[in-house]
């Protein structure tokens, strides 16, 4: 098969890691015949520094005939980069923006695994972690509040600020229908996330999972109001499968669920749309503190690749392949700064790299 991927460095570690999750690529790519076409293009700081904005239209059409995009991550130091003090729509983040919105990118998927070699790093009550758990997040990311009319106005000698959160029956209905397809590859179990106690566009969610969860018999459907989530993601990991989401809701939620598992740096993430397309990258940051000194840990970048080879290429086998070389890594003792336990060798993120891809 061959795969037309293109790549996105960015900023910070963004490199180091998409060069290891390139070369894990290569190696499944070598091992079962198939031909991977590499295509970097720049986004967030990079791009600002050549062409003064953090996505160029060419950009845009370039990762449009890609087959899916593997990117690393963007931003600076946000008290300190020049990046920062462009106005908002000039930032390295209005690029991330601007990708999702120009690829249709409607639903994000970000799985928050515990590893039971990492359990040690899980902040929670042993008798909590000691259960484990696997959870992928389904949040909506181009509606909702992030992208609805807003404007602040003076009123009565004070400033006044105003969002509003918008959600239609269809952008409900085809992240549902995404979040059910999913539940059915896994452990069938979907917990939709809303207030509706509260939001008329939570009520219509609602109404809209109820619609959609009748073309899913076999899945199990719960409704949880957000504040309880919250609450359950600390009591009770283990209960859930898939959570489905609305944008902002989802968010916060799914960084509570990284922080849960306590190992930033193994949090792989999907962004798809209608089509086999999608944007694969870390949950993470571009980690400014520990760029450039072979520091970071890229397992979140190649489990994103493994994701791309599960969701825009079908090719299952592959991905288990590097999930089961990422398994093999952490039972032999290997990890980067940010999983160092005793006992571990630690690494560097070429090093990780390397004993992953030998692992294929
Ligand atoms: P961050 O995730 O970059 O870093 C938080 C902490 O985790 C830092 O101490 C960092 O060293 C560590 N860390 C993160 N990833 C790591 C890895 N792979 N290996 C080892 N350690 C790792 O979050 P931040 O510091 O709040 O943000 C830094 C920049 O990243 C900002 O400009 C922010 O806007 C941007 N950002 C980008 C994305 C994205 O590209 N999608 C997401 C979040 C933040």
């Amino acid at each position: 098969m061959k795969l037309n991927i293109v790549c996105i460095p960015g900023d910070g570690i963004g490199p180091e890691i998409v060069t290891e999750a390139k070369k894990v690529l290569n190696k499944v790519a070598s091992v079962n015949g198939h031909e991977m076409d590499f295509t970097d293009i720049l986004m967030g700081g990079a791009s600002i520094d050549v062409h003064g904005v953090p996505l160029t239209d060419e950009a845009i059409e370039t990762a449009k005939a890609a087959d899916a995009v593997l990117m690393g991550s963007i931003g600076g130091d946000t008290n300190t980069s020049p990046w920062y003090k462009l106005s908002p729509e000039k930032r390295p983040e209005a690029g991330l923006l601007k990708i999702r919105k120009s690829l249709g990118l409607f639903a994000n998927l970000r799985p928050a695994i515990l590893y039971p070699e990492l359990r040690g790093a899980c902040p929670l009550k042993e008798e909590i972690s000691v259960k484990g758990f696997d959870m992928l997040i389904m949040r909506e990311l181009t509606g909702g509040l992030y992208f609805g009319e807003r404007h602040t106005v003076e009123k009565d000698g004070q400033k006044v600020a105003t969002d509003t959160l918008t959600y239609s029956e269809a952008e409900i209905r085809r992240i549902a229908i995404k979040g059910f397809e999913i539940a059915m590859k896994r452990r069938r179990k979907v917990t939709s996330v809303d207030k509706a106690n509260v939001l008329d566009s939570s009520r219509l969610w609602r109404a809209v999972v109820n619609e959609v969860a009748k073309d899913f018999p076999e899945v199990t459907l719960e409704h949880m109001l957000v504040d309880n989530c919250a609450m359950q993601l600390v009591k009770d990991p283990s209960q859930f499968d898939v959570i489905l989401t609305e944008n902002m809701f989802g968010d916060i939620l799914s960084d509570e669920a990284s922080m849960v598992t306590g190992s930033i740096g193994m949090l792989a993430s999907a962004s798809l749309n209608d089509t086999k397309f999608g944007l694969y990258e870390p949950s993470h940051g571009s980690a400014p503190d520990i760029a450039g000194k072979d520091l970071a840990n890229p397992i979140a970048t190649i489990l994103s690749a493994a994701m791309m080879l599960r969701y825009s290429f079908d090719l299952d086998k592959e991905a288990d392949a590097i999930e089961s070389a990422v398994d093999k890594v952490l039972k032999d003792g290997y990890r980067t700064g940010d999983i160092m336990s005793e006992g571990c060798r630690k690494v560097g993120c070429r090093e990780m790299g390397d004993l992953i891809a030998e692992r294929i």
